[in-house]
Formats: structure tokens, sequence, C-alpha cells
């Protein structure tokens, strides 16, 4: 996996002040895309284990609340085996922050196996606080949403969605 670049202090893409990682490659190609030099899947800096331990030094800061996940698609096939690897040692070595993830996918496609062997998508999704699930449809825009382009884009509680079978939304009052 390439990667177009790490925001350390973001605070537009979830709660809280948060490191994002924008992975590159994306298929979506959605009109109006805010970030279409990452559809590339060669471009940007090669995503390896020394940018994951620099991830996680700016994770461990006391301020951070957590990680953001986006792109680019962290779910394309090509990406998810790195991006794994990426939550696993933030839940082993930051287990207090939380994780969010962009995805131009919806959840059903996700979860349907559409996307890459479904074990490690499953696996992916387990590890995740918030999936913001969706293309962005530039007929739905909506610049009142909060972390959300347009609104068919949900903003999903994945722990209470994956326990409960049905699609729980995040508590956007936190
Ligand atoms: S999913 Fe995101 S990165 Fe991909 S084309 Fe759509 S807006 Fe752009």
């Amino acid at each position: 996996m390439h990667y177009a670049t790490i925001k350390p202090y973001d605070i537009a893409n979830g709660p809280g002040v948060r490191v994002s990682l924008f992975v590159s490659g994306c298929r979506h190609h959605c009109p109006d895309c805010f970030n279409a030099e990452a559809w590339d899947f060669d471009f940007g800096e090669p995503f390896t284990q020394e940018t994951i331990e620099a991830i996680l030094q700016h994770l461990k800061l006391p301020y951070i609340q957590g990680l953001t996940l986006l792109g680019g698609e962290p779910f394309e096939p090509e990406n998810q085996p790195a991006v794994l690897d990426l939550v696993r040692q933030v839940r082993e070595y930051c287990p207090d922050k939380t994780i969010w993830a962009f995805s131009g996918f919806t959840l059903e496609q996700l979860l349907s196996g559409q996307t890459g062997p479904v074990a490690i998508t499953q696996a992916l999704l387990s590890h995740l606080d918030v999936l913001v699930d969706g293309p962005f449809l530039s007929a739905l825009k909506d610049l009142s949403l909060r972390f959300r382009g347009s609104s068919n884009q949900r903003i999903i509680d994945l722990p209470a969605t994956l326990q409960t079978g049905n699609v729980v939304l995040w508590d956007e009052t936190q």
C-alpha cells in the first residue's frame, strides 16, 4: 500500500484532535472527489512498519483522541491487509484511542465480500469504532452535515452494529 499523507493534528474527520492517514488507491471515482490525486494506488509514499510506528508515536500524545483512516479507499482489496496490520497495532499499543474509517463502499457491500476476502474485511471492521460509509454524491451534498459530505453517507457505530446485526448510527451528540 501507498499513502498520500499523514495529518498529525486533524480536527475535521471525527471528534476531537485526531491523527489522519490518507491511503492511496480508489476505484470509486466519485464526481467532485475532494482528493482525486489519491485514486492512483502508487501515489505518495510506501506504507511500511516505520510508517506505523510514526503513527503510533503521534497517537500516544495525550490530547489525541484517535486515528482516522481515509483516502483514497482504505477498503480497496489491495489496501486492507496493510490497514488491518495498522489497526491491530493501534489496538495493542494505544487501546484508549478510537479508530474511525471512511469508505466509499457501504457497510453492506463490505460485509458481502465484494471488496476482497471477507475474513480480512470482517477482521478490519471488528477493530473500528466508527465507519462513515457510502460514496460522496454531489446531488446529495450538504455542507451542514457533520463529518460527511452528502446525506446518503452514514456515521455507523460499528461495535453496536456488529453486535446487534442492525445498523446503529453513531450518537452525533458526542
Ligand atoms: S471514495 Fe472518497 S477518495 Fe474515492 S473517489 Fe469517492 S470521494 Fe474520492
